[in-house]
């Protein structure tokens, strides 16, 4: 077998691909490329009852947008049957799991009566040395030894011990046929030569079970790691009722694919101060030592700053379409063949904190403001304001160069003027052009909105305060 480093992602397909499924994926998938390993994806839909297509289809789209590419998949657990059956076999001939009749009410009581005598719950191995036959309806469980202790090397947490007194013999194949989750994986990472599992450190129970098949195989054990969870600002596990969990629910809200990842390797995973990453910084510079041992809290301030910074240091090629596409999704009348375009995306990158806020900024170059905004309109138009907006209008009417810099000339000499300040004469404008009052600078708005814009948005304002009289 080669050294080549081989992780996998392996989602059951009952939600959306949600952000710490998203981080899993992402440390795999980031080992894998720094290495130059391979990343295996994995469809673990043995549970039918709660398995769905659309599942499946969203944790695609989920990682599709997040750029996350797979070399080998996706597998479907639900189509490898017969190779869980061979192994199973493996293991019944050699003696190592056997079938079981006990019926699941026997099982219970079990387990009731060793809690009563202040034992952990569990079978008590009453099939284990029956030498039943295969039969339809028994579970096949695993022998494991009750002496000992089995021992996980866990790249993150250190070295753990579980007493093998703690390990009953657990269930491989159920009385439906259906593969147990720890008898599935096992036989998939094994026959995928995955050298490393690097997964949610929720599953740490289900390891010393998974090393113990591995060795009743005879096969090799890779390299586990259990990545602390993701918690909500409560400092609970974060679920739904923390907010927005689905991957794509981010991208609604104007997140680049590229800030979620940069927020998520950081979230459980550090590389001495740095806190901005691109993806190819990440890919370079991502190590399984580097990964703490302390849950990472979600916090959307720091991932809504994360993303103002990778917007504000995207290329136009990178934003541009992601900017039309949120424009159309958000329903704002505009040419997506504008020559002003660009221009739009510079002036709008250091001042957007999502795509949203992008696209909602972006709304006044290409229509009419439909109503002034009633808090700017009451700070903004004076009893001057009428003189004001008339001046401009008059100026503008007479100039040809429409440049930033002559539209600033021409404010500068409005003030001049009428002997007010620049905050007399920009924010009556403002409001004018945009109906707000927040908005770049007005220089900079005259000259992308040029005459033809700004004209019809002047008289439309100078009516609404000769209306209001
Ligand atoms: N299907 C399991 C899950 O989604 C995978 C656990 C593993 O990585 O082994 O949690």
């Amino acid at each position: 077998m080669s050294d080549t480093i081989i992780t996998r992602f392996p989602p059951s397909p009952t939600g959306y691909l949600h952000v710490g499924g998203a981080r899993t994926a992402l440390f795999n998938w980031l080992y894998a490329r720094k290495t130059g390993g391979k990343f295996i994806l994995r469809i673990e839909d043995t549970d039918i009852q709660r398995s769905t297509q659309e599942s499946v289809n969203a944790i695609f789209e989920g990682l599709n947008w997040l750029g996350i590419d797979w070399d080998a998949g996706p597998f479907y657990q639900t189509q490898r049957f017969d190779v869980y059956k061979t192994y199973l076999n493996q293991l019944v001939n050699d003696k190592k799991a056997y079938y079981c009749t006990c019926s699941p009410e026997t099982v219970e009581a079990m387990r009731e009566k060793a809690r009563a005598e202040g034992r952990n719950p569990m079978y008590d191995g009453s099939c284990r040395h029956k030498n039943l036959a295969p039969q339809d309806g028994a579970v096949v469980r695993l022998c494991t030894p009750d002496t000992g202790s089995t021992r996980i090397d866990d790249i993150i947490k250190g070295p753990i011990a579980i007493p093998n007194t703690e390990i009953d013999d657990f269930i491989l194949r159920r009385s439906d046929g259906v593969y147990t989750y720890n008898f599935a994986v096992v036989i998939d990472d094994l026959t995928m030569d995955v050298t490393h599992v690097i997964r949610g450190d929720d599953h740490v129970s289900n390891t010393p079970k998974q090393i113990l098949i591995y060795e009743a195989l005879g096969a090799k054990v890779p390299k586990f790691g259990h990545v602390p969870m993701v918690l909500g600002p409560d400092r609970t596990r974060l679920s739904k009722r923390h907010g927005a969990m689905g991957v794509m629910e981010y991208q609604k809200m104007g997140f680049l694919p590229e800030a979620l990842l940069n927020y998520l390797v950081r979230l459980g995973w550090s590389y001495g101060d740095q806190e901005f990453f691109t993806i190819e910084d990440m890919k370079r510079l991502f190590s399984l030592e580097s990964i703490g041992r302390s849950p990472g809290v979600f916090d959307m301030e720091k991932l809504t700053a994360l993303n103002a910074e990778h917007i504000q240091k995207s290329t136009q090629e990178r934003l541009r379409p992601l900017f039309l596409e949120q424009m159309q999704a958000l329903c704002i009348p505009h040419d997506p063949q504008d020559p002003r375009l660009n221009a739009i995306i510079t002036l709008l990158q250091p001042r957007s904190k999502t795509l949203v806020d992008m696209a909602q900024q972006a709304e006044s170059f290409f229509v009419a403001p439909s109503a002034y905004c009633e808090v700017a309109s009451k700070k903004n138009f004076k009893a001057e304001s009428l003189d004001v907006l008339k001046k401009i209008r008059e100026k503008l009417t007479k100039t040809e160069d429409t440049s930033e810099a002559a539209m600033e000339a021409l404010l500068h000499s409005v003030c001049e003027e009428m002997g007010l300040k620049l905050g007399k004469v920009g924010g009556p404008l403002r409001v004018a052009l945009t109906g707000k009052g927040f908005s770049p600078g007005m220089g900079e708005m005259l000259a992308l909105l040029g005459k033809e814009r700004t004209l019809p948005r002047l008289d439309a304002a100078i009516a609404h305060l000769e209306a209001k009289g």
